[in-house]
């Protein structure tokens, strides 16, 4: 997002910023006899904050995870910089390393500490230097804030602190693009604003996100776009302000009329 662009009468124009770095394109995954996703088509342009909002099992995660391929999809096509999603192999390796990802449960590795779990993918797929990366990693901590943390383990640090690490550690792969599903859902109250304002920061900056969440606060904030799902269906696809003031289908209203 820019930060010279809050008001809503231009967000059509922000909208449209930026060349397309992820398109999603007649996708379909069905589990069984249950149909997830249902013909999706979109496009996330660079630099832009998507917010993709509806209802639980209507496939918001599904998709998150066919762009990172790690979920299969039974036809369709997602491209990310041009390139297809291959589904296996060192290809797929590659892209995925390009793609930040943060879960709703923080998926730090147990029994590294901070300071490794940031460091051990720039080493290991990006082929850095120990010295190198752990520098990279410290600026990284420092800029979500918890530098003073890094050589503790996971379990010593609050839950929003090792979300904030956990997004750090996508950083330090330099990713053209971040997902980032429900990251706030298991927190404690308290603690979503500290993990949401990293957020809004990566969004100022310029980082492209794709982001699950039902925080209002932060898809009017920082989000270009808002995609309604339900069922499998993107149902909605419109800017923040006009979901939540005005939703047109009745599937949003009552959704919102649930959250809000
Ligand atoms: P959301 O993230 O919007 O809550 P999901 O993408 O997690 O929805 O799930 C969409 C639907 O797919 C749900 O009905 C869920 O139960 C089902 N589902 C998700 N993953 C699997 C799986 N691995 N096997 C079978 N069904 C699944
Ligand atoms: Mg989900």
């Amino acid at each position: 997002m820019e930060p010279t662009d809050a008001s809503p009468a231009t967000s059509n124009i922000t909208v449209r910023r930026g060349e397309p770095l992820v398109v999603i394109t007649d996708v379909n995954k069905n589990f069984g006899e249950l149909h997830v996703l249902k013909n999706i088509n979109a496009t996330v342009n660079r630099g832009e904050v998507v917010v993709v909002i509806g209802p639980s099992g209507s496939g918001k995660s599904t998709l998150c995870r066919a762009i990172n391929r790690l979920e299969t999809i039974d036809n369709g096509t997602i491209t990310i910089d041009g390139k297809e999603l291959p589904n296996e192999g060192k290809a797929l390796a590659q892209l995925r390393a390009d793609v930040g990802m943060v879960f709703q449960a923080f998926n730090l590795f147990a029994h590294k500490t901070v300071l490794q779990n940031v460091t051990l993918g720039p080493i290991k797929v990006r082929g850095m230097s120990k010295a190198d990366a752990e520098k990279k990693a410290m600026a990284l901590l420092e800029r979500v804030g918890v530098a003073n943390q890094a050589k503790k383990m996971p379990s010593q640090l609050s839950g929003g602190q090792q979300q904030r690490v956990a997004i750090a550690r996508a950083l330090a792969m330099d990713p053209k693009l971040i997902l980032l599903d429900e990251p706030t859902s298991a927190l404690d109250p308290e603690m979503i604003n500290e993990v949401l304002e990293v957020m809004v920061d990566l969004a100022n900056e310029g980082m492209t996100m794709i982001v699950v969440t039902h925080e209002m606060g932060f898809a009017r904030k920082a989000a270009d776009r808002v995609i309604f799902m339900a069922e499998g269906d993107i149902v909605e696809e419109t800017t923040p302000e006009k979901f939540f003031t005005n939703p047109q289908s009745s599937r949003a209203k009552d959704f919102l009329s649930k959250i809000l």
